[in-house]
């Protein structure tokens, strides 16, 4: 047996957040929680005194090592900018916690996602690309070098793209609705209109093999957007159990690639039934013990 085979803890990073997708959590994960090997990080519980909080939202000067001081500014006249903030403090969080060695893997829930935030730009329900912080936040702290992210939310990360389109350290793939391409480790892989699950997983595949296993990151980030799930808004016609199925490919490929260091990042879907379907599932997956 290889230990390093061996998923050892989880984290599942978790700050309060109004509106309908999240209300059943953390009361799902009921069960979960309770493991060993799963750790709690939460912020802003109504239930919690302020200084209990395991997250702290990041600086301001953070915030500037990738987004423009104005873009900033744009986003705190949103009244959006405090779950921003915190969602994206929950992805640096977890990569930090990743890279010292206190997990293994983390999922992360977000009220805002990441990849439509670029260096001067936002839109899409994304304000700050907690993704790029959490790279900038490895390289300044572990000198962290190689880094992947496999984004299967349904739309195009134009953000993600630009922050890293001159970047060969970060190798981004991108599921989505535009035509193939690759420049500089950024790749787009074409997702047709209508994709069947086993289409979807096939992609998937390739993408790990073929980008990610060569690239030989250190570390996985995975925007997991369940938007294109039937009945979702950008509905391609996957059934929700092909989430579960590219957790556990993601999972294997990290175990194989990187020692199993992966953060999984909620990015789209507003769906509250698939919420407390899929997430408990995948954080089962992540912190399942088995060894591969
Ligand atoms: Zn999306
Ligand atoms: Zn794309």
């Amino acid at each position: 047996m290889n230990i390093d085979k061996r998923v050892r803890d989880t984290g599942v990073f978790f700050y309060y957040q109004q509106g309908e997708r999240l209300r059943d959590f953390p009361q799902a994960l009921e069960g979960i929680l309770e493991r060993d090997t799963v750790f709690f990080y939460d912020a802003l519980y109504p239930l919690k005194p302020k200084a209990s909080f395991d997250l702290e939202p990041i600086s301001l000067e953070m915030l500037h090592t990738i987004h423009s001081p104005d873009m900033v500014s744009r986003v705190k006249a949103t009244g959006n900018y405090e779950g921003a903030l915190y969602s994206a403090s929950g992805t640096v969080a977890a990569a930090v916690r990743i890279y010292s060695g206190e997990l293994t893997n983390a999922f992360v829930f977000t009220g805002f996602g990441d990849h439509h935030a670029g260096s001067d730009f936002f839109g899409g329900e994304c304000y700050f690309n907690g993704a790029a912080l959490a790279i900038h936040e490895l390289r300044a702290r572990f000198g962290a070098e190689r880094v992947a992210i496999i984004d299967t939310d349904a739309h195009h990360g134009d953000g993600t793209w630009e922050l890293f389109e001159k970047d060969p350290m970060v190798a981004y793939i991108c599921l989505c609705s535009g035509q193939s391409r690759e420049t500089n480790h950024k790749v787009d892989l074409h997702v047709p209109p209508r994709v069947s699950d086993h289409e979807y997983c096939s992609i998937v595949r390739n993408a790990l093999r073929e980008w990610v296993r060569p690239f030989q990151p250190e570390i996985i980030f995975w925007n997991w957007g369940y938007d294109g799930t039937a009945g979702e808004y950008g509905d391609i016609g996957l059934t929700p159990g092909v989430h579960l199925d590219l957790a556990r490919d993601i999972k294997k490929a990290a175990l194989e690639i990187c020692d199993g260091r992966l953060v999984v990042v909620l990015c789209g879907g507003r769906r509250r039934d698939y919420a407390r379907l899929l997430i408990p599932g995948i954080i089962e997956i992540l912190a399942d013990q088995g060894v591969y």
